[in-house]
């Protein structure tokens, strides 16, 4: 299958640092999202992205789907292992899409909230599934797409790599036809683009660079909260044409620059390719190389992660920032917390937000019960709304007591109450 590639990553407009991850370069086009702490985000998504590349290096012919989830299978361990032996790193996890490209078709791996797009003759198909909250509702047919879409919870995800031994890995493979366009990106796209917007520039973009330019622009446009990577593959005659890169037939020829047609480095010598200032790919991209290349590009992403593991924070800082639930204090009040109910390796998943200054012995017996429990929370609103109706229950459950006890004063029963 012939494929022209665009791709690039952004930080967006409202996170300090990007910890997407991405590789596009043929025959691996892969996408992740990293989570936990300022490098912990950056360790996860990077090391996926190195163990699958590593992975697959040396796999020549065809990858079966249960082979690929394997091989996402190890990031996943490699992820968990090193956060385990690493408490800085400790609750750090990432998405993790892959496309591997084989003769006329491709195998994909799947975890997380990352996606993978179709378009092909006008219809537009997401082809993963989110490991979502909210994605399990739009399943089962509680939100719909566009609700799920500006969910306060929309980026609690069920799924990660990273965050236990072990994961549940989707794997298939999809048949390419020529004039289909894929597209693998992370949620800094979908959270905020709708899917006919992003369908249509992909319709409409000549080649799959401006494509990918473009999405991040629009992604920017609607506010950009949250790091934006794109990865387009285009089979399109016209885009190939743009791309004025013949196939690559796997093992021989030498690999031709995208934009200028020049000829590449002879495979096997190719080094990283360079990126710009902001992130953008660059033309390198259309690249035919030999697995023989990858070591050398592992050793400096080997190089790069001891340097990002140096310092780290703790958490699925994002996650537990938009958890929020009711339950009783160290001072038996009903309070608010942030994150969620209980403790990881020591660490406490939650702090008290407020104290709503209402003791639980003031409730009645069975909401003692759901409290103790703890009552969870869509928002810090929806948090506030419990603890109101908490308050009128409780002041409901006392005026009834003082009624009893009035009642009971004078009926004579006296003595004993
Ligand atoms: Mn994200």
């Amino acid at each position: 299958m012939k494929v022209a590639v665009g791709s690039r990553t952004d930080v967006g407009r409202v996170r300090d640092g990007n910890q997407d991850s991405y590789v596009a370069r043929l025959p691996l086009f892969a996408v992740a999202d990293g989570m936990g702490g300022h490098l912990g985000g950056d360790v996860a998504s990077a090391t996926a992205i190195e163990t699958i590349s590593s992975g697959l290096q040396g796999s020549d012919g065809k990858v079966e789907e249960a082979a690929l989830a394997d091989v996402v299978q190890r990031a996943n361990r490699a992820i968990w292992d090193r956060s385990q032996s690493d408490p800085s790193l400790r609750g750090m996890g990432t998405t993790c899409t892959v496309l591997l490209l084989q003769e006329d078709d491709a195998v994909v791996a799947h975890v997380g909230d990352s996606r993978l797009y179709l378009l092909r003759e006008g219809g537009f198909e997401q082809l993963s599934q989110d490991h979502t909250l909210v994605g399990q509702m739009v399943r089962e047919g509680r939100l719909s797409q566009e609700e799920a879409r500006h969910h306060p919870q929309r980026s609690v995800i069920t799924r990660a790599l990273g965050a236990d031994p072990d994961v549940r890995v989707d794997a298939f493979r999809l048949e390419l036809r020529e004039g289909d366009i894929v597209l693998i990106c992370s949620d800094g796209l979908t959270s905020m683009v709708p899917d006919e917007d992003i369908a249509e520039v992909l319709d409409t973009a000549t080649d799959p660079q401006e494509a990918a330019d473009r999405l991040v622009e629009i992604a920017n446009e609607a506010g950009g909260e949250d790091n934006i990577t794109v990865v387009v593959l285009d089979t399109r005659a016209e885009a190939l044409e743009a791309a004025g890169a013949p196939p690559p037939p796997p093992d021989a020829a030498r690999p031709r620059d995208r934009d200028t047609g020049e000829l590449g480095p002879v495979p096997g010598t190719a080094t990283a390719a360079p990126e710009s200032d902001d992130g953008a790919a660059t033309a390198t991209e259309y690249r035919a190389e030999t697995p023989r290349a990858w070591p050398r590009r592992l050793g400096i992403a080997a190089g790069v992660l001891i340097v990002l593991a140096a310092g780290c924070y703790v958490g699925v800082r994002y996650w537990l920032d938009h958890s929020w639930y009711v339950s009783e204090s160290d001072s038996h009040d009903v309070a608010i917390y942030q994150g969620v109910d209980g403790s990881f390796a020591g660490f406490d998943l939650s702090h008290i937000e407020e104290d709503g200054g209402l003791a639980v012995s003031d409730l009645p017996q069975n909401l003692r019960d759901n409290v103790r429990e703890g009552l969870s929370a869509t928002s810090l609103a929806d948090a506030h709304r419990k603890l109101d109706s908490l308050r009128r229950a409780a002041a409901a459950y006392q005026r009834q007591q003082q009624r009893r006890h009035h009642h009971k004063k004078h009926s004579g029963g006296g003595g004993k109450t």
